[in-house]
């Protein structure tokens, strides 16, 4: 029917702060949460959480996958983890300097980090591989980074993804290779002709739209290998990973030990916190960087770390974490059998991705998401989801449910 004049057009809510939001925020929102990248039906904008629950601005509640895309570890609004920041926050959170639970955070971190003789706090992911490369850096007195093709590692010049606003010079001295690929490290290494200062890996393969990739053993010992050979650091982003996979580094789950490894997302459940770790002789070169942020001593969450460290323990939150995961992809991969549709999962269970065969455009992949959310779960098509510790068995198969209706929205796409 063609609109009158008169016709009012009822906005709902999210569709409203969307259309503020356009007028004073470029693009709506900056960013990988922008709404717009996500398949049809995804809100922009949430009201609510608690546990692994999430309640949009229109009112709408999900099971909640993506956990933040990765910070909800214990799960939303965790009791424990708030108490300690409200303790915090009720005696000072932004001072002249620290507060003592800086000290005893930073004591946790080096106890609990297998590699870890020192670290340093900031506040996101960024700040810690950024300082990883700086501290790599001063220490060897070289220049090149070797980095694999595809992997994120933040969103400076350096390393983002998007070239817009990016020099040549901003990554001059960064050598690319292919993640599990021995030989094009090798490559690498000789292009970098003994300028090499730090090898940049993550935890395991997780580049956008992709299978996941655990690392090969045998690729991450070669690394370690090459690194003593060269006089290298070898760095871990576990920004990602780090605390979901093992509590000691991700790369304990391989034997390999880094001499750096860069922290954030889950370290404190929310809250914003980053951290670098460091083997002992990169601790001189580290005191000499001047890394700081006005924020960065903030007391807060740094209580909030500790009591979110502490419960990960207590419960284990990896092996949590592993077998609702697992739970949850054994039910995914019974329900696409069910419903004749071919999907591809990957990654650990505590971090998985569910892709379609055949589905280049993201066509089914979206179409599923489309289904799932508006039969009340929130999944992603195309990054790696994250599990936290609050899903309990009733909330995978709430969110199984609602993956039915996905696969019968793309058996039906055909
Ligand atoms: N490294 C990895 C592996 C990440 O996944 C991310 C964030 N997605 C970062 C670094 C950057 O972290 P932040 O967004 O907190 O700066």
């Amino acid at each position: 029917m063609p609109e009158s004049p008169n016709t009012v057009i009822h906005l709902d809510p999210d569709a409203m702060l969307r259309g503020r939001a356009r007028r004073v925020i470029p693009g709506g929102l900056w960013g990988h949460l922008n709404a717009a990248r996500l398949p049809e039906g995804y809100p922009q904008y949430y009201a609510r959480a608690e546990g692994c629950r999430l309640w949009d601005v229109n009112g709408r509640e999900v099971v909640d996958f993506m956990s933040s895309w990765g910070p909800i570890v214990l799960g939303h609004h965790h009791p424990a983890v708030e108490q300690a920041a409200r303790r915090q926050a009720d005696l000072g959170d932004c001072m002249n300097g620290p507060a003592p639970v800086l000290v005893e955070l930073a004591e946790r971190l080096v106890g609990l980090i297998a590699h870890a003789d020192w670290c340093l706090l900031a506040k996101n992911g960024t700040d810690a591989t950024t300082a990883c490369v700086t501290i790599a850096r001063a220490a060897t007195g070289r220049r090149k980074v070797l980095v694999a093709r595809g992997s994120y590692h933040g969103a400076v010049p350096w390393c983002s993804p998007s070239l817009a606003g990016v020099t040549a010079e901003d990554r001059a001295h960064l050598v690319s290779y292919d993640y599990n690929d021995i030989a094009s490290v090798e490559a690498a290494v000789a292009e970098a002709k003994g300028d090499m200062a730090a090898i940049l890996v993550t935890a395991f393969r997780h580049d956008m739209a992709l299978p996941l990739e655990l690392p090969d053993p045998a690729f991450a010992q070669a690394l370690r290998t090459i690194c003593d050979q060269q006089g290298a650091a070898l760095v871990v982003d576990d920004v990602r990973a780090g605390f979901r996979l093992h509590m000691a580094g991700s790369w304990e789950t391989v034997g390999v030990r880094p001499d750096l490894s860069a922290w954030s997302k889950a370290i404190a459940n929310g809250h914003p916190l980053a951290a670098v770790t460091g083997a002992e002789w990169l601790r001189q070169a580290a005191t000499q960087v001047f890394t700081t942020g006005s924020f960065w001593c903030g007391a807060v969450p740094m209580a909030a770390a500790l009591a979110t460290l502490g419960e990960l323990e207590r419960i284990d939150g990896p092996a949590t974490m592993a077998a609702m995961g697992q739970r949850l992809r054994d039910g995914l991969d019974a329900l696409a059998a069910r419903h004749g549709v071919p999907i591809r999962q990957s990654g650990p269970p505590q971090m998985p991705l569910v892709l379609f065969e055949g589905d280049a455009g993201f066509r089914l992949g979206d179409a599923f998401c489309s289904a799932a959310l508006a039969a009340g779960a929130y999944f992603h098509p195309r990054h790696n989801m994250f599990l936290n510790c609050a899903h309990t068995e009733a909330d995978i198969d709430r969110g199984l449910q609602a993956a039915d209706a996905g696969f019968a929205a793309v058996a039906r796409l055909g």
